[in-house]
């Protein structure tokens, strides 16, 4: 049975499609175990990372299954054998256009994810899902049915009082609908060590992860604009080029922090 993970935070660009991707990449790489992407959000980059350039090409996508039209195995894609993508595009930013108004048609609002991802679950051996930089109906979605939440923290695009209310959302989310959920992380992203205000931030984010019994991982992921560009063009994940570089090493150690209970059976 897959466990599944969600890389959620309600912000735009603080790496949680490079996270999704880069850590699905490192785990079908070094332990050649099978991995599932759920890509959730319309910008559909998490295809993208895979050399798919033109994400509303795909003729169906993760809305078609969430409106109950396809099923999942239908419209995921096979990139290697040990990792699929069930892909996004554009229709999923009508989602809610689309559901609410009609919700009676539907059931549980939360639930629409859940049993498309209970019918594939034993055939992968990790499930990640890329989740859009909001909280609403498609975070609800990915929440209910994740085991584990990724949180990544890059305290260039926002303060530590976004981080706590992302961690306070997910929290009370585990109290209301999913009472399994749990918190695998939260992840220090695109890290300056030359900034000091990244220095602090990230160390007042320690400080409140640990008051609050929150693992936040050792490993941090530091910022490369000239590494981000070259994989930008590459068509494949981080993880599975250059193992020398340190942004690599560093997701290969995540990886290590985020897993420790992640071996099948
Ligand atoms: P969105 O909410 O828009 O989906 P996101 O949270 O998924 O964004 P990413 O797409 O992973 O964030 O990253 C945002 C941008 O930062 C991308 O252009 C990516 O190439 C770049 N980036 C990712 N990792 C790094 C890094 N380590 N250093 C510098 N830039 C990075
Ligand atoms: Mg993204």
């Amino acid at each position: 049975m897959a466990e599944v993970y969600s890389i959620s935070m309600n912000k735009g660009g603080v790496g949680k499609t490079s996270l999704v991707t880069n850590l699905a990449g490192a785990i079908t790489k070094q332990m050649k175990k099978k991995v599932l992407i759920i890509d959730t959000d319309g910008q559909g980059n998490s295809s993208i990372a895979f050399g798919f350039k033109q994400p509303n090409d795909f003729e169906y996508t993760i809305y078609d299954v969430l409106m109950g039209e396809k099923n999942a195995k239908d419209v995921i894609i096979e990139v290697s054998p040990h990792l699929h993508i069930l892909p996004s595009n554009k229709d999923m930013n009508f989602l809610e256009f689309d559901i609410l108004p009609n919700l009676h048609q539907y059931g549980e609002p939360f639930k629409l994810l859940t049993r498309h991802v209970v019918g594939i679950q034993d055939q992968y051996d990790y499930i990640f899902i890329d989740t859009p930089p909001s909280m609403g109906l498609v975070a609800g979605n990915v929440l209910a049915i994740a085991d584990k939440v990724i949180i990544p923290f890059a305290p260039e695009t926002f303060g530590v009082n976004g981080l706590i209310n992302v961690i306070e959302g997910v929290s009370d989310f585990k109290k209301k609908e999913n009472p399994s959920l749990e918190i695998a992380g939260v992840v220090g992203m695109m890290l300056d060590s030359r900034t000091s205000l990244h220095g602090e931030l990230i160390k007042q984010a320690r400080q409140y992860c640990f008051e609050h019994d929150i693992n936040m991982c050792d490993t941090v992921i530091p910022k490369s604009i000239r590494f981000a560009n070259a994989t930008a063009y590459d068509g494949k994940p981080a993880t599975w080029s250059d193992s020398n570089n340190p942004i690599v090493k560093a997701y290969y150690e995540l990886l290590e922090e985020v897993l420790p209970h992640g071996k099948k059976g």
